[in-house]
């Protein structure tokens, strides 16, 4: 078993809400404890918070909402998951740096990817929010930039509830199939829909591995951490 010195961790914001609107503290705190005992050990975390429990841009859209100014309600949301989660990691006992890609200087860092390079030699977890800063971007396609920019060995997509990717959606079909590995191309033309096509496309073009896997089992951090097999793994 290898394990990685040097991870992008991608927390959904549906993991934020414990699949409702706002923010479940006490699930938060559990993740918290786990991103913690895994920086302890000496492995260098960075992590991009979505938003999905406060704002989606295209669901606002649907509402009536342009879609521009809707995505930067979601991006704002993201920076209050940042915030939770920061205060949660930071009880215990490990130090964080949140850095936003909207300035927002009484609040967190901008985002600067040489600083938050040496924040993480540093044994501090650096925790991404406000996406890319851009609207029409999601928080996955920023996962593989930052991981990328961070020269983050693989990005591990935390699910809620869900082990890995599946050929239908395991919620709705009790019949559904996991794949335990899957190619970038594979991934793509099956359409599947559990991270976007142009995350999985960035992957593809930089050689980064990504490993989805379910955040609802304890321990599951430190294990996807240490190299061992579980969820779904795409590579090429
Ligand atoms: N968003 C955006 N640009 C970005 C990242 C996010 O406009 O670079 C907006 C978009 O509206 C998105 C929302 O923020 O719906 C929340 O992010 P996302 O849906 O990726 O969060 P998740 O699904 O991971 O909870």
């Amino acid at each position: 078993m290898t394990g990685y010195k040097r991870v992008l961790l991608k927390l959904s914001g549906e993991v934020f809400g414990g699949g409702q609107v706002g923010l479940d503290l006490d699930v938060i705190n559990a993740i918290a404890a786990e991103i913690a005992e895994v920086a302890r050990c000496g492995i260098q975390v960075a992590i991009v918070v979505g938003g999905g429990n406060f704002f989606r841009g295209a669901e606002l859209q649907q509402r009536g909402m342009e879609r521009a100014r809707a995505d930067y309600m979601g991006m704002l949301g993201t920076v209050m998951n940042c915030l939770a989660l920061q205060d949660l990691i930071e009880k215990h006992g490990v130090e964080t740096r949140v850095q936003t890609a909207i300035t927002m200087g009484q609040v967190a860092e901008p985002y600067i990817p040489r600083r938050a390079i040496r924040h993480l030699e540093k044994g501090r977890v650096v925790i991404f929010g406000a996406g890319a800063g851009m609207p029409f971007f999601s928080t996955d396609t920023v996962s593989a930039q930052r991981a990328l920019e961070a020269r983050c060995e693989v990005m591990l997509m935390g699910k809620q509830g869900v082990d890995g990717v599946y050929d239908s959606d395991p919620k709705t079909n009790p019949n559904a199939v996991m794949y335990d590995t899957l190619t970038y191309d594979e991934f793509l033309s099956r359409d599947l829909r559990v991270a976007d096509a142009s995350a999985i496309s960035m992957a593809r073009d930089n050689n980064l591995e990504i490993v989805f896997f379910n955040l609802s089992t304890p321990g599951n951090i430190a294990r996807a951490v240490r190299g061992e097999k579980i969820g779904t793994t795409v590579s090429r």
